[in-house]
């Protein structure tokens, strides 16, 4: 028995690579996009009682996540990626049916598009649909889960001044909380947790149009070395 869906919505994501992305939403709050609602759901009709509402559940499909059969048992990385589990017990994008879930803030509406944030989706996830977080039903007051029991732990992100600079300039030609989009996202420490970093390795990442590159000067605390706008690609509006 097969069932098929279309997408509501195509989400603009601040994250254009899928390295560096928070492992679930609100994790960086600054982490903003855009829903682009698809005909015929881009009518106001549709959302029509929203702007009393102030955070959505997004269901959608981890569209650039690896094909292939899913396995019985994962290896998340939150549990350093050496230890499986199964994949019930994971929010892997590794699935059975590619779909994901995520709660997100809902800021701003407008016809056909809802302004987002705290978001852990990436640039062009089709989003297959859209529901109101309802605070009584969905906020589990005595939950409890031992394999994810805190968030991940935090970082230091320190800045090479002129990139801050920089980083400062491209916040008010975007409008967006760039300083804080990439504190926050690099506080997670992206680089995968089996690699030990030396001061010459060197990362790099793109959140909106910018290139942003770090790197370790110790172990434990980042460094951020540059902040540039990407250049414009060979087609316009690329
Ligand atoms: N909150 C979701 C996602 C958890 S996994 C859930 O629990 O179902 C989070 C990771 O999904 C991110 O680190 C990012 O790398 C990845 N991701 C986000 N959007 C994706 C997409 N469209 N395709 C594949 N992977 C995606």
């Amino acid at each position: 028995m097969g069932y098929t869906f279309e997408p509501v919505a195509i989400v603009r994501s601040c994250f254009q690579e899928k390295f560096a992305i928070p492992r679930q939403p609100s994790l960086a709050p600054a982490a903003g996009g855009v829903l682009e609602l698809l005909p015929p759901y881009d009518q106001p009709e549709s959302t029509a009682g929203l702007e009393q509402v102030s955070h959505l559940w997004l269901l959608f499909v981890f569209h650039a996540a690896p094909s292939g059969p899913a396995h019985l048992r994962v290896r998340p990385p939150r549990l350093g990626g050496n230890q499986k589990i199964g994949v019930f017990a994971s929010r892997s994008t590794h699935r059975p049916n590619p779909i994901g879930q995520s709660v997100v803030r809902l800021d701003a509406m407008e016809p056909g598009r809802l302004h987002i944030s705290g978001i852990d989706l990436l640039d062009g996830t089709p989003v297959l649909d859209i529901k109101p977080y309802v605070p009584y039903a969905d906020q589990v007051v005595d939950a409890h889960n031992a394999l994810a029991s805190t968030a991940p732990e935090l970082i230091p992100v320190a800045w090479k001044p002129a990139a801050w600079q920089a980083a400062r300039s491209h916040a008010q030609r975007l409008q967006q909380p760039v300083i804080e989009l990439i504190e926050q996202c690099l506080a997670q420490d992206p680089k995968p947790a089996y690699q030990q970093p030396s001061a010459e390795r060197e990362y790099g990442v793109r959140f909106w149009d910018l290139n942003v590159r770090w790197h370790y000067p110790q172990p434990g605390c980042i460094q951020v070395l540059t902040v540039e706008q990407q250049s414009p690609g060979p087609f316009p509006g690329s």
